[in-house]
């Protein structure tokens, strides 16, 4: 069977290195980063960063499930591959003790075994000295198998492994579908590719691709980056990946000194206190755009406040998009017997890409998913 992939990002390179693996023929379609965003006329990624935050813990459990099945494979995508792209600093998840999110993730925690230590008072503060908590925060750590990963280069390491396993890459934009008895016809900007099935990975540009045929949000994020000296770096080195899950839902999220391609260190902090939804040109019209300064703001804002010792040097703002399924889980099936789609990060789909890329491929090739990936309860 010859099993075309399109989107080159995390899910379809993923979905990609599982195929291939699994000795299927697979042609993995999408275009590299490009060179200059603000100029850029096609498609963009939700991955084009250096920092994603990893962790098992998380108040939903298919996301937990997800995570830990992922995390448990990054040595093997590295060693495939001969690329590095996950430190494990750990990462804490924080919030009020009595909050519901706090307590689903307790117990999911509990349920699922998850390796953790509990923080409050006192004790938090001694642990963390570089953040500042409320009174009456509870905190869980997971010290091993926790920390970020580098997204950039997690796409990168899929795909060298899904060319090793012999996967063929095609560097270009797909541009429509044609479900042909037997099979599917794909147009792209390198000519057309024919194959037996397809499997649409293309994140927040999916539905351009499909007619709108996904019940699919995609909404604008804003996330600052806040430059440090290599000294204040070294400092904050031992600083674990952060989120703090407020009982209103907002989740903002603080990323530890990690280095970027300009050379400098920085602090990263996201959560966008509103969803903007974006539809059709408007998503390649935001990735042009630098995000929203008011958002930045407040984010640096956050980050002063959650730790006030920081010294900060100079700020800079970046667009991405996150895309949301009514379930709050990730969408993982076929719209025909030829199209199937893994698409739907629902905001954490960078750590957990791998084992929705695995989901993917299985429902590519015609195979039923195991209830729990179907399961989108709370505990
Ligand atoms: C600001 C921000 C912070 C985040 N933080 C975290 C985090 O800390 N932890 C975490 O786990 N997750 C995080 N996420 C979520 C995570 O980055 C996404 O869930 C993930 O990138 C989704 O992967 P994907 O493969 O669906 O999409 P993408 O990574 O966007 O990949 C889609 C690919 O499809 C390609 N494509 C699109 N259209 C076409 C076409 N027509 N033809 C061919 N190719 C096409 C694109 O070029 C791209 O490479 C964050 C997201 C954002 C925006």
């Amino acid at each position: 069977m010859h099993i075309a992939v399109i989107g080159r990002g995390l899910i379809g390179s993923a979905a990609a290195r599982h195929l291939a693996k699994a000795g299927v023929e697979v042609t993995l379609i999408g275009p590299d980063e490009p060179t200059d965003r603000a100029a850029h006329r096609g498609v963009f990624a939700s991955h084009y960063d250096e920092g994603r935050i990893t962790r098992g813990l998380d108040p939903w459990p298919f996301w937990s499930r997800v995570s830990r099945a992922s995390i448990s494979r990054y040595a093997e995508i590295a060693s495939e591959s001969g690329i590095d792209f996950f430190t494990e600093v750990g990462s804490l998840m924080a919030g009020p003790e009595t909050s519901r999110p706090m307590q689903q993730l307790q117990a999911v925690r509990d349920r699922d075994g998850i390796d953790c230590q509990t923080y409050r008072d006192a004790d938090l503060a001694a642990a963390f000295p570089y953040f500042a908590f409320p009174p009456g925060t509870i905190a869980l750590h997971e010290p091993r198998r926790a920390g970020h990963i580098s997204p950039r280069r997690l796409v990168l390491a899929q795909g060298i492994a899904a060319e090793r396993a012999g996967a063929r890459i095609l560097r270009t934009e797909a541009t429509g579908i044609d479900e042909v008895s037997p099979g599917v016809r794909i147009a792209t900007g390198l000519g057309e590719v024919c194959a037996d099935r397809v499997l649409v990975a293309a994140g927040g540009f999916s539905n351009l691709l499909l007619n709108n045929a996904l019940d699919l949000a995609v909404y604008a994020r804003t996330v600052a980056l806040l430059r440090i000296s290599p000294a204040e770096a070294r400092r904050l080195s031992p600083q674990p990946s952060l989120i703090y899950l407020h009982p209103n839902g907002e989740d903002p999220y603080l990323l530890p000194p990690i280095p970027y391609p300009d050379g400098q260190y920085y602090l990263k902090m996201g959560g966008d206190p509103v969803d903007l939804p974006l539809r059709g040109e408007e998503i390649g019209d935001w990735f042009r755009s630098d995000g929203s300064t008011e958002v930045a703001a407040a984010l640096e804002q956050m980050l002063r406040a959650r730790m006030p010792g920081v010294a900060l040097e100079a700020r800079q703002t970046m667009p991405c998009v996150t895309s949301y399924a009514p379930e709050n889980i990730a969408t993982i099936r076929s719209l025909s017997q030829r199209v199937s789609v893994a698409v739907a990060g629902c905001g954490r789909g960078a750590k957990c890409s791998d084992e929705l890329g695995r989901l993917g491929a299985e429902v590519v090739q015609g195979h039923a998913l195991p209830a729990w990936a179907l399961e989108a309860a709370v505990v």
